[in-house]
Parts: structure tokens; C-alpha cells; sequence
């Protein structure tokens, strides 16, 4: 997202949605409430589906758990709403932490499915509670007051929505634009580079499942006080999915998108009734199905939804953020040269019947880079996910400078000081070159949830922006540190993943065939890199398919055939050994 944009036009468009109040009539400040009502539920959509990749059809029954709150409460006690608001906030937290604490550890349908199952209960238990006044509703719910003004009007709601709408974009931006949400920004393409650099994936979708609940939540307090009556039909399974098809159309990635999504469906459905329903009665709900091939023609010429296609003519970003240089405090002591790193003893894995790794020992000190070769299929990419505890061992050891591991986890290796780069890149490719590389320091910070949306975690960003900065600086990389990881050539996507790598701090590197698909002059300036690497007292392991390559920077070499260790030593003695020849440079002749 560009910077101008990014400050200037959230300012802009509230002025503008601010005075507005005073421009419309009535009922358009009515219709102006209702969209920003859904928008809040969009902004949520936004960070959990959006951003984070996972599909709800449940958000409705969160809005309808807030609003049923909060009007019970209200009528039933006749507490005011804002306590009612506190409880709805409150209830659904728990709800959807209760939800998903189950959930979210589940792949893709079925958090859909279980979010569905929840949003049907949800419709028929409120529809049959007489307490909540069944199908028929609960009526009498108060309006809200402040300071003694009684919000009721057509013109209070508009600004009471607009200051909800306010806080919950600022809220998500805020999220999005810490260390958790660059966490969160980089579970849609999986798990595995949270859990590479430290974080919990688990713990971070849990996040983005809640806050988005707790913004249905608002959402559903607002419409219970200002529509002052309630029954279970805004809160179906068709709502949950209007919600989605709003957040979708919109633009999915943006909050912006959700507004505008929020907007155009709202008032598209409306126009599309009043237009359809003279000509073929109220009953067939033929806008439903106008709407539906709506939907379908964005999304084909659309993919990203319709913001993408504003954006473009917003004025260009101006200025890059200005990084203040800063040191990061607490950097890992550094073994010396020498010392050994990594040790794997008899490290064995099977696929079935398959053994990919057969009884592999060796070991990795601080100042070196150890190369590990051979041909396709030998088991070098099984070696090096046992090493950073993507799978577990079938058996052998692995110790970590002399400490044994016996259960090694992702995320207990990047803390321990072992970094690593993918074969096939794994960046966030719409997220900057230095929030990437962020990504990698998220083990160095400590700021949560609370410290994002309090601002407190300004002074810690600064420094591991700062230190992202020096680590661009350090491979070269910095004079495009704002531009999208995507739009980088093959080459760079490497360096930046190894700039990443070296962010988490690490003693120890490992690195998947990094020279794979570059240009020659691409792989001449990885080996300088890993030179000096190497020169700075890193410990670095090399997979490499290329013997060429891995010839120039190794100091020592290992040549693994189906899954067993043919070879280890000096280069040149490696290079001799026959069985080398006839296993590998026999393939590659
Ligand atoms: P390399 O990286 O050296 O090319 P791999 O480690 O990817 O080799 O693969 C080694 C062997 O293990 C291959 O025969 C491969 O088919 C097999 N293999 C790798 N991963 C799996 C898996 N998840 N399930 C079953 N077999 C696998
Ligand atoms: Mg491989």
C-alpha cells in the first residue's frame, strides 16, 4: 500500500463522511448507518479471510450474538447499553476464543463448516427461545444516550456508525501494521513461515478469528440500539454469506475494499429490488439471482475485488517511511569459530517403506560453510526438514550447540538460533521487501495484541524495522526496501529470503538450494554474500544440486545418494572419491 494513501486519505474520507452527516436526507442517513453497520463486520472479514486465509460463514451469528446481548440485557435489566456493549464485546470474545480454540487448528473446510454448523444453531436456538422472543423478536430495545443526549435520530446513528467505522478500520490497520500482523500477513500462504521465524500459526489465526468476531460484535450492538427491534433473520446463514460476498467484491486484502464492498452491495441489492420487484412480484427474489451473476462477472474480471482498480488512481506514493537507524539490544552471544553447531548422530527417516535419510552423522561449526550434495531424490530436502523440525526423525539425535533435541519444532530451532531459506521461495509477495524481512526478527519482539492496538509498540518497532533496514542494507537490497516482494526477479527473492533468515539472528543458516534458477552473474553474487557470511562467524549449511557452485564457497563437502551419506570431507578429496563420481558427477555428466 502506497504511503500518502496510507496517511492521508483515512483522514480524508472521514472529513468527508463526517460532513456528509449534514448533506443527506434522512433516509439516506438511514441506508448510510446499514452500510456502515456491515462494513465493521467487513473490516473484520478483511484481517481473518482477507488477509489471514481463513473462510467463516458464521460472522452473522457473531453479530447476532452481540446484538441479542445487548438488547437482552438492555430490556430484560435495563442496563444501559454501554454496558450492554461491554458484555456483547465481552461475550463474543469468549465465544469465538471457545470456537476457535477448537477450530482454527483445522485446515480450510472445515472451519467453514464448523463456522456454518454454528451460524445454523445460532439462528434456530434464538428462533426458539422465548426468552429472546423466538421468530417473532424482542422489541422495545433503548436507544443509546451519551452524556444525557438520546442518539436516536437518523443523524446520530450516521455519526455514531461512523465513529464505530472509524475505530474498527484504525483498529485493523493498526493490527496489520505490527509484528503480529506481518504474522498474520503471512499465514495465507501457510503455516510455515510463522513457524520458521518463531511464531505460533495457531496462535496468530486465533487472533485474527477473534478480533473479527469482536467487530461483528460492535457491528451487531449498533444495529440492535439503532434498528431498536431484533429478530434471528439478519443473523442466517444468507447474511453470513452477504457479508463474505461483500468483503470479497470489495477487495479482500483492504479495509478500504470492505467499505466499498459494504457499500456496493448494499446498495446494489437495494436498487436491484426495487427495480426487479414491480415486474416480477415481491416473492421471487429474482435480485438474488442478478446479484449472484454480479458477483460472479467481478470476480473473473476482478480477482482482487474492485479497490485494487480505485487505488490505481489515487495520487502515487511520495515517501518511503523514514527508518531511523537503531540497534537491536538483545542480539545472541556468538560461539566462536570453530565451535560445532549442529551435530546430527544416525539421523534416520522413512516414507513407508522408503528410507530417505539412512543413518546420516555430521556436523556443522561457526565460521564454516558445510555442502551437502547429490543428485535429484537423494534426500537432502528430507535431511534439512529434520534439521528444522518440519518432520520428525524416525531416529537418530540432533544437537544444537552440545544440547540434544529430542523433539525438534520449527519454532524451538529459529529460537535456538537456526535460521533457514525454502527451495521453492516462500515470501509474503504483497508485503514489502523489509516487512519480510521483519517477519524473520518476530522472535526478537515482544509486542502482542494489546500493545498494537495501545500504540505501545512503537519504540520496538522502530528497532526491528531499524535492524530489518541494516540486514537489507547488508545484502544489498535496501534501495528497494518498499517495494512489493513480488515484483522482485528470482534472484533477489533469494537474497531477500537469506536477509529474512538472518533477521531471526541466528548462528547457524540453512539454505535449500539457493543458486536454483539463477543467472550466472546472480549466483556469483550469492557466493560473495555467503562468503562473508561465512567470514562474520556464521555457521552456514548448503544444500546445492550445483557442484559448481557449492565447489567455490564450501570449506567442507557431503554427498548423500538414496538417503545415505557417500561421502564427507575436503573439497578436493570429496570431488576424488569414486563413489562420488559414479553416484553423482556421473549423473550430472
Ligand atoms: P532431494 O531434496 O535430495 O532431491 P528429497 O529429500 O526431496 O530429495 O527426497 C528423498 C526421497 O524421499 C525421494 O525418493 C522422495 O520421493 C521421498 N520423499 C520425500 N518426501 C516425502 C514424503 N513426504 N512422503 C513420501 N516420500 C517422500
Ligand atoms: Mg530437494
Amino acid at each position: 500500500m502506497n504511503l500518502v494513501l496510507d496517511r492521508w486519505l483515512p483522514v480524508v474520507a472521514l472529513c468527508v463522511a463526517f460532513g456528509m452527516a449534514w448533506l443527506l436526507s434522512d433516509y439516506q442517513r438511514a441506508v448510510a448507518s446499514y452500510i456502515g453497520i456491515f462494513a465493521i463486520v467487513c473490516v473484520g472479514l478483511v484481517l481473518m479471510t482477507g488477509v489471514a486465509g481463513m473462510v467463516s460463514f458464521g460472522q452473522a451469528a457473531f453479530v447476532g450474538l452481540g446484538a441479542y446481548a445487548t438488547a437482552y440485557l438492555t430490556t430484560a435489566y435495563q442496563f444501559s447499553p454501554w454496558v450492554g456493549l461491554l458484555f456483547a464485546l465481552v461475550g463474543v470474545a469468549v465465544v469465538a476464543t471457545l470456537i476457535g480454540l477448537m477450530t482454527v487448528r483445522m485446515s480450510g473446510h472445515y472451519l467453514a463448516l464448523v463456522t456454518l454448523c454454528f451460524c445454523i444453531s445460532f439462528y434456530f436456538l434464538v428462533g426458539n427461545l422465548e426468552m429472546l422472543g423466538r421468530f417473532n423478536g424482542l422489541t422495545g430495545i433503548p436507544s443509546i444516550t451519551l452524556f444525557g443526549y438520546d442518539l436516536r435520530s437518523e443523524f446520530a446513528g450516521y455519526l455514531v456508525v461512523l465513529v464505530a467505522l472509524a475505530l474498527s478500520t484504525w483498529w485493523v490497520r493498526r493490527i496489520l501494521n505490527s509484528r503480529v500482523g506481518r504474522v498474520i500477513r503471512s499465514l495465507r500462504t501457510g503455516s510455515l513461515i510463522a513457524e520458521t521465524f518463531g511464531a505460533s500459526a495457531y496462535r496468530h489465526r486465533l487472533i485474527a478469528f477473534v478480533v473479527a468476531a469482536v467487530l461483528s460484535a460492535l457491528s451487531g450492538w449498533l444495529y440492535a440500539h439503532l434498528q431498536r427491534f431484533l429478530n434471528p433473520t439478519p443473523f442466517g446463514v444468507q447474511m453470513s454469506l452477504e457479508y463474505l460476498f461483500m468483503t470479497v467484491i470489495g477487495g479482500s486484502a483492504s479495509v478500504w475494499g470492505a467499505v466499498l464492498g459494504a457499500g456496493l452491495v448494499t446498495l446494489l441489492k437495494q436498487e436491484l429490488q426495487s427495480l426487479l420487484q414491480p415486474l416480477f412480484g415481491a416473492t421471487t427474489r429474482l435480485e438474488m439471482l442478478v446479484f449472484a451473476a454480479v458477483i460472479v462477472v467481478v470476480l473473473i474480471k476482478a480477482r482482487r475485488g474492485l479497490w485494487p482498480f480505485i487505488a490505481h488512481f489515487l495520487p502515487p506514493s511520495g515517501s518511503h517511511q523514514t527508518i531511523v537507524a537503531e540497534t537491536l539490544a538483545d542480539r545472541r552471544q556468538k560461539p566462536n569459530r570453530g565451535v560445532v553447531l549442529l551435530a546430527a548422530d544416525q539421523l534416520t527417516r522413512n516414507f513407508g517403506g522408503l528410507v530417505a535419510v539412512d543413518r546420516v552423522s555430521f556436523e556443522v561449526r561457526a565460521g564454516e560453510i558445510l555442502g551437502l550434495l547429490g543428485p535429484n531424490g537423494a534426500g537432502k530436502s528430507t535431511l534439512f526438514n529434520l534439521l528444522t523440525g518440519v518432520i520428525e526423525q524416525t531416529a537418530g539425535q540432533i544437537r544444537l550447540l552440545g544440547r540434544p533435541q529430542p523433539h525438534v519444532s520449527s519454532r524451538a530451532m529459529c529460537r535456538s538460533g537456526v535460521a533457514r531459506t525454502f527451495q521453492h521461495v516462500k515470501l509474503v509477495s504483497d508485503m514489502t521487501l523489509i516487512e519480510n524481512v521483519a517477519i524473520g526478527a518476530t522472535h526478537l519482539g515482544h509486542a502482542g495484541l494489546a500493545a498494537a492496538t495501545l500504540r505501545l509498540d512503537r519504540a520496538e518497532e522502530r528497532r526491528l524495522l531499524s535492524w530489518s533496514m541494516q540486514l537489507l542494507e547488508q545484502v544489498g537490497l535496501a534501495d528497494k526496501a518498499w517495494e512489493m516482494a513480488g515484483s522482485l526477479p528470482l534472484g533477489h527473492q533469494r537474497i531477500l529470503e537469506i536477509a529474512r533468515a538472518l533477521a531471526a539472528d541466528p548462528v547457524l543458516l540453512l539454505l535449500d538450494e539457493p543458486a536454483a534458477g539463477l543467472r550466472a552473474n546472480e549466483k556469483a553474487e550469492l557466493a560473495q554474500l555467503l562468503c562473508r557470511l561465512r567470514d562474520d562467524g556464521l555457521g552456514v549449511l548448503l544444500v546445492e544440486h550445483d557442484m559448481e557452485f557449492v565447489s567455490i564457497v564450501a570449506d567442507r563437502l557431503m554427498v548423500m545418494n538414496f538417503g545415505k551419506l557417500i561421502a564427507y570431507g575436503a573439497p578436493a578429496e570429496v570431488r576424488a572419491d569414486r563413489a562420488v563420481q559414479e553416484a553423482y558427477l556421473g549423473v550430472a555428466a
